[in-house]
């Protein structure tokens, strides 16, 4: 009987455990990808990343003579129930996710399937180190990234597959929907044609991406990993969201280049480690997700209305402090942000507005075509200062000296601030063009004062943390 493949954000052939060990029973394989009530409540961004790679995934298995079945149902399990009753399959594969909803929903779905005689296999390959395999000496969890880097760094990590060379079509194929059915672009308010540009779509794409930064960038990653101006980070993580690209596949690249001598490789490495750190966080820890976790910032007095004025002006990139500005245009017109410039929006938001930083997580989701439940929580969690492993509270990022030391001649700023340029980027345009007419915004309009001071908004948060202390 065929084995159904049920992708996910594992969108690739290579380097996939569940789609080789189905290839290799010689059994027929029908891959199969379920729009459901979660992938429905992605955020704009990400849910139209999706579509795009879901296209990308269905034309790579059409070159290897397979397809891609496409279902839609607000329970992925009637979809697989749909599918096992007309293709008469006795199996269903996946690889397996973290976060705690897709954990609920795929063990509901193995505990039905199995009581229904199907077998249901879960796989890794998401992460490189399953989170519980990762313990400290007494026993526990991680809490800190160092001795987490120290524990995994020198473990042996599967080699990559290679794509299976036969994907054992079925005799007659299923029907399928048809994505554009889908729309999964209807959210996209600010117009996908921005952002597409900015898009390496699918596993080709993303291996040729890999070879690039190790081949040219990887050497002095460590000192150009800071300025956002420079494009000298590999941009995996849009890749690796969607498993366009295993962890596995950039280790190894990554464990290559060190052996070469490549100087920035070991920087790298550790890169890759603080995703599995997050993952390992989010699987310990779920309430990472949407709750301090440190439960002495509960009373906190953050400001909690994500509609507020200064909250406005910061996603629309008018808070008047150029680096903060740059840093969300950027993420509104190409999906994605610098990390330094992450830091930088994320500590304004959360101590310069004193503003919760679940607003600031939700509005990257909103946004980013890299988004991971686990990073960004993490991300938005060790800024704030209510993480694990966090940046203390008083370490207050200022927008103006960063942006002196990683931004020193401005080049990042003037790439995205079109206000009081004679010629200004054309992606600091493409702003414009992207922003919905509501906003208000035209290129023409002056530059906005700031909308807190810097020294004021830097007290006012040191003092309400001060007084939670006492
Ligand atoms: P590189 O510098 O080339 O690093 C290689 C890989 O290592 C990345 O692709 C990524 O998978 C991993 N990595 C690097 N830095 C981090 C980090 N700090 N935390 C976890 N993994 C890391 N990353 C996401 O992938 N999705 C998110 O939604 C996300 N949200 C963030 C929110 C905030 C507030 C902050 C401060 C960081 C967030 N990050 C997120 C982490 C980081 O900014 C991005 O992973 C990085 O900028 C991606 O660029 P790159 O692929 O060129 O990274």
């Amino acid at each position: 009987s065929p084995i159904l493949v049920w992708f996910r954000r594992d969108l690739r052939l290579s380097d996939h455990a569940a789609l080789s060990a189905a290839c290799a029973s010689g059994r027929p394989v029908i891959p199969v990808f379920v729009h459901d009530g979660l992938s429905d409540k992605l955020g704009a961004a990400p849910k139209w990343r999706l579509g795009l790679g879901v296209a990308a995934l269905a034309d790579a298995l059409e070159q290897k003579g397979s397809r891609l079945i496409l279902r839609r149902a607000d329970q992925a399990l009637d979809a697989l129930k749909e599918l096992i009753e007309e293709t008469g399959a006795g199996a269903v594969y996946w690889s397996r996710l973290y976060d705690p909803e897709t954990v609920a929903r795929d063990s509901a779905i193995k505990e039905h399937l199995k009581g229904q005689g199907i077998e249901a296999r879960s796989f890794g390959g998401h992460l490189m180190f399953e989170p519980w395999t990762v313990e400290t000496k007494t026993g526990g969890f991680y809490k800190v990234y160092s001795p987490f880097w120290k524990s995994v760094k020198t473990r042996d990590v599967e080699p990559p597959r290679a794509a299976p060379s036969d994907l054992h079509p079925p005799e007659s194929w299923p029907k399928s929907d048809d994505l554009a059915d889908w729309q999964m672009d209807a959210q996209m308010n600010r117009g996908a044609a921005v952002v597409r540009p900015f898009v390496q779509l699918g596993e080709t794409a993303a291996q040729a991406r890999l070879g690039h930064f190790i081949a040219h960038l990887i050497d002095d990653y460590k000192d150009n990993r800071n300025t956002p101006a420079t494009d000298g980070t590999s941009n995996m993580s849009e890749n690796l969201s969607l498993g366009e690209i295993s962890p596995h596949q950039c280790w190894h690249a990554g464990q290559r280049a060190l052996q070469e001598g490549k100087r920035g490789a070991e920087t790298f490495l550790k890169e890759l480690v603080w995703r599995e750190f997050a993952y390992h966080l989010m699987h310990h820890t779920p309430r990472i997700l949407d709750q301090n976790w440190r439960e002495e910032w509960d009373d906190f007095p953050w400001q909690d209305d994500g509609r507020a004025a200064e909250v406005w002006a910061w996603k629309k990139g008018r808070t008047g402090v150029p680096f903060v500005d740059a840093a969300m245009r950027e993420l509104y017109v190409t999906g994605r942000m610098h990390n330094r410039a992450r830091m930088i929006v994320a500590s304004y938001l959360t101590k310069h507005l004193m503003t919760h930083w679940r607003i600031g997580q939700a509005w990257f989701e909103e946004c980013l075509i890299d988004w991971d439940p686990a990073s960004n929580a993490m991300g938005w969690q060790w800024t704030a200062g209510s993480g694990p492993d966090a940046a203390p509270y008083f370490r207050v990022f200022n927008p103006v000296t960063q942006r002196e030391k990683f931004d020193p001649d401005a080049a990042y700023v003037d790439r995205w601030i079109a206000e009081g340029q004679e010629q200004p980027h054309d992606d600091a345009l493409a702003f414009f063009e992207a922003c919905p007419r509501h906003w208000g915004t035209d290129p023409q309009d002056s530059y906005p004062m700031p909308i807190v001071s810097l020294d004021g908004g830097r007290k006012r948060a040191l003092t309400a943390y001060e007084a939670r202390k006492d």
